[in-house]
């Protein structure tokens, strides 16, 4: 259940930058092969959230698919699944160039200064 971890780092992301504010949503970065449970992740997000500026936010995950660059012939491949292999010339021997993300890419909070009723 690494998702528990994964959400305590991004709630605490979060409220540091929210600094007082109120998060609605908290947008995510997760590489392909961090093997992230999107639905685990939410739930745990939203346990780890509660009593924070965080809570209530909505999760939004955006996966990153694993590329590797080939180091014999140079093409960037993007990987399905184990063993990383070239597409163009089968070669195993990839340099991962994407898919090992994971971090908060952007929030979004409410806007507190609040207009006063006019008249
Ligand atoms: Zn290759």
């Amino acid at each position: 259940m690494h998702e528990l971890a994964i959400a305590d780092s991004v709630v605490h992301v979060a409220s540091r930058h929210a600094n007082g504010r109120r998060v609605t949503k908290v947008c995510l970065k997760v590489g392909h092969l961090r093997q992230v449970v999107p639905s685990a992740l939410a739930f745990s997000f939203e346990l780890v959230a509660q009593g924070t500026p965080v809570e209530g936010a909505e999760l939004e995950m955006e996966e990153v698919p694993a590329t590797g660059k080939c180091r014999k012939c140079g093409v960037e491949s993007r990987l399905q699944s184990f063993p990383l292999q070239c597409a163009a010339c089968d070669s195993l021997d990839l340099e991962l160039i994407a898919g090992e993300e994971l971090y908060v890419e952007s929030l979004v909070m409410e806007e507190t200064q609040e207009l006063t009723a006019d008249s």
